[in-house]
């Protein structure tokens, strides 16, 4: 159940919809060309409530259940995507961790000022040579003498890791065995001892988001750190994080996807070649109709993985449905918008420009593409093989 009416809600959504095309849309160009997001808006993100839109009531957020919080997504995948990124893991992968499995003293520590934007919280899972595999990690935690944890490795491409005060570090307590994956979370203050993090990285897009590498040498925490005080809470935590995010992704590419048609149907309206406007050519037009077509499966189906989440009726599939057939529609959409836009697409001040390289991270991160394959398979087979015993 929301902890928001759908009237309150539909207010949520004017509102951000409203700041989005009056205040961020003329300011996409300032936020790529100096890869950042100006103070303002970062302000008013802050006091729109946005950095915990996903987190509940009783912490401070808005408390936001998941078919609402596509929604949201939808109106915030309509401009930069590095807007969204900013708060995206405080509300996501981060966040969620905590709402779902940290214990009462670590969610009243934390969440409310990760929910007010004073905590900017990263996620470090990935490590070089353990990204679509995480069961692979190498970064170690020793259990020391007096309870403490001590955290060794390095992490890669971790989103906000510049800014972050928190990281919710994913570091392997003992080998795989038959008890699980040996994977533990714990709460690392950004300000912690032997943490160090790198120059952020060059991207191909999304600029004003920055990912860099995380390294952890002989960090020091204590055993209130470890994420429900359990050694073994880590890999699941990582799983159903990352699964709920899938269906806030699809949410995001449905939303640039519908930028993207906008900006090509007044292109195509207005643009003429030899006096007759470009929209008025079939095979333009052809390219339009897919458009939209793709554009209406993807929010009907990011819909149906949300309100499939919300019910509980499945969290494993659905979410990977949702998020492989979106995020590779944005990809097609963003793609026929810059052949509408003609020369003029592959030009820097073009919005159709950005999305093309924004939109492309969807189908690499929190899964790739192939990963959601591989978890829509599996586990249609495996319900098969469960159907065929009975
Ligand atoms: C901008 C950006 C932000 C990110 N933010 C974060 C973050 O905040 N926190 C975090 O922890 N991580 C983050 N990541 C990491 C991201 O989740 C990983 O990059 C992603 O999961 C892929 O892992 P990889 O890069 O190691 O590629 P690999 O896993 O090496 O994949 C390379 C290719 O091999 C394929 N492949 C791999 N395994 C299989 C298999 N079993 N079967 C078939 N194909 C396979 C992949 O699909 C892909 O095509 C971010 C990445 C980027 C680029």
């Amino acid at each position: 159940m929301s902890q928001v009416s759908p009237e309150d809600f539909a207010q949520i959504l004017e509102s951000v919809r409203e700041f989005i095309r009056t205040r961020v849309l003329p300011r996409e160009r300032e936020i790529a060309d100096n890869d950042a997001i100006p103070d303002d808006i970062r302000q008013a993100c802050k006091d729109m409530g946005l950095f915990g839109f996903a987190i509940p009531q009783e912490w401070g957020g808005l408390g936001l259940d998941l078919a609402q919080d596509v929604e949201l997504a939808m109106e915030l995948g309509y401009t930069s995507l590095a807007m969204r990124s900013m708060f995206g893991t405080n509300n996501g992968i981060a966040g969620q961790v905590l709402v779902n499995f940290g214990t009462d003293e670590q969610k009243s520590t934390w969440l409310e000022s990760i929910a007010s934007g004073e905590t900017v919280a990263s996620f470090a899972l990935t490590e070089p040579g353990a990204g679509s595999n995480p069961a692979g990690l190498r970064t170690k935690a020793v259990r020391q003498e007096n309870g403490d944890w001590v955290i060794d490795g390095s992490k890669c491409f971790i989103t906000n890791a510049p800014t972050a005060n928190l990281f919710v570090t994913f570091a392997r307590t003992r080998a795989a065995d038959a008890d699980g994956p040996g994977i533990a979370v714990f709460l690392v203050p950004g300000d912690t001892p032997g943490i160090s993090v790198a120059d952020h990285d060059r991207k191909m897009g999304q600029e004003g988001s920055w990912t860099a590498d995380v390294h952890f040498d002989g960090v020091r925490v204590p055993a209130t750190a470890l994420v429900g005080g359990s050694e073994d809470v880590g890999y699941r935590a990582a799983m159903v994080s990352l699964a709920r995010g899938r269906v806030h992704i699809s949410g995001l590419a449905v939303g640039a996807a519908q930028r993207a048609l906008d900006e090509s149907l007044r292109h195509a309206a207005v643009t003429t070649q030899g006096g007759t406007p470009i929209g008025d050519f079939q095979l333009v037009q052809a390219h339009l109709a897919d458009m939209q077509t793709q554009l209406m499966a993807g929010r009907a189906l990011a819909r149906d993985a949300a309100a499939k989440w919300v019910s509980e009726e499945d969290r494993r599939i659905a979410p990977s449905v949702a998020k492989l057939f979106c995020t590779e529609m944005v990809g097609e959409v963003a793609d026929k918008a810059v052949q509408i836009h003609g020369g003029s697409g592959y030009m820097r001040e073009m919005p159709v420009e950005r999305i093309y390289r924004d939109v492309r991270l969807l189908r690499l991160y929190e899964g790739t593409s192939e990963i959601q394959r591989l978890i829509i398979g599996g586990g249609l087979v495996k319900q098969a093989k469960k159907d065929a015993k009975q």
